[in-house]
């Protein structure tokens, strides 16, 4: 356990259903075993002990096992925090990285990248940098919202040097939007990096539309784009968080109906087994007639009829694909 004293502020000290306080606190119902060490099979996808490879052309880079607070409901739970150093096969990573000859995509990850002491961080996304072929790098982090005075102005510096960057930032409620988190955003906007955010529905803290809707519509409004909104995966201990996924669907229905498309993240689920990310959400086609008449339904439940010539399309020769 460890809770920065930043986020302890946020909690309601009389509340022990404050959702602060449930994310950062533990419970006695973590002592049910339900779940997996590791649910979403990363011991079989890894390359080197710190580069997860589950796409040909992307790869996961587990900078550091450290984290500003522990969430109790943390898929990483085997390592972060952990006395496991990834620093260790930093060289090998890196040497892999520049080797494969498909990856252009790396997500820094662990742990909290933002953990690392700012020239640390800046020597992993200059090596980054340094390699052509990787366009795209996003770095994963929760700090911005647990312990915003960590983010340091060398952070920032740092980051500024790589720009664009993909700052990809974790956080599940309205509560979690501190001023402090909102001048540490308008300061990362300022580097030119760009921001989107995951968050993870989770039981009795975030399920329900007008609690999600508060959310991102906040982080719109703070220039971060909502991205993925996660059903929580099978970790051990953490199965008093789940929300059943007929809900959640019905929680996503329920946001397409007022939220503006900016504010509507991607609800996904990784299974147990390692079959990677599998998009969720309520279908609105309900069938078609005969030929062209295709029956769609809105959001509110209102059904209509869209026509389309009822042909299947050919392929229409991009020539960027080899078939
Ligand atoms: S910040 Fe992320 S990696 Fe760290 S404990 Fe929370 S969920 Fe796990």
């Amino acid at each position: 356990m460890k809770v920065p004293l930043f986020y302890l502020n946020l909690m309601d000290g009389n509340n022990p259903s404050c959702p602060i306080r449930q994310q950062a606190v533990p419970s006695p119902l973590e002592m049910d075993n339900d779940g997996e060490e590791d649910p979403l099979g990363e011991n079989g996808v890894s390359v080197t002990p710190a580069l997860l490879k589950r796409h040909l052309n992307r790869g996961v880079f587990l900078v550091t096992s450290q984290c500003a607070m522990y969430c109790r409901f943390c898929n990483r739970k085997r390592l972060v925090g952990k006395a496991w150093h990834p620093e260790i096969y930093r060289e090998e990573s890196i040497r892999y990285i520049k080797e494969d000859p498909h990856i252009r995509e790396i997500i820094l990850s662990g742990g909290d990248p933002f953990m690392l002491a700012p020239d640390e961080l800046g020597y992993i996304l200059s090596e980054l940098r340094g390699m052509p072929k990787i366009g795209i790098i996003r770095i994963s982090t929760r700090m911005p919202v647990v312990w915003p005075e960590g983010f340091t102005r060398e952070h920032l510096k740092e980051i500024k040097k790589y720009a664009p960057l993909w700052i990809v930032i974790h956080i599940n409620h309205p509560k979690e939007i501190s001023p402090e988190f909102l001048e540490l955003v308008r300061k990362i906007r300022e580097t030119g990096n760009m921001l989107i955010s995951q968050t993870v529905l989770l039981r009795n803290i975030n399920d329900c539309p007008h609690v999600l809707s508060k959310l991102f519509h906040m982080l719109v409004a703070a220039g971060i784009k909502p991205y993925y909104l996660f059903q929580l995966d099978e970790v051990i201990g953490a199965a008093h968080f789940k929300v059943r996924l007929e809900k959640g669907i019905e929680i996503m229905r329920a946001l397409r109906e007022n939220a503006s498309g900016l504010a509507m993240p991607q609800y996904a689920l990784d299974i147990t087994g390692g079959l990677g990310k599998i998009p969720l959400d309520y279908v609105y086609v309900k069938g078609r007639d005969k030929g062209s008449r295709v029956h769609v339904e809105n959001p509110s439940g209102k059904a209509g009829i869209y026509c389309d010539d009822g042909e299947e399309s050919s392929c229409m020769n991009c020539g960027i694909c080899r078939k």
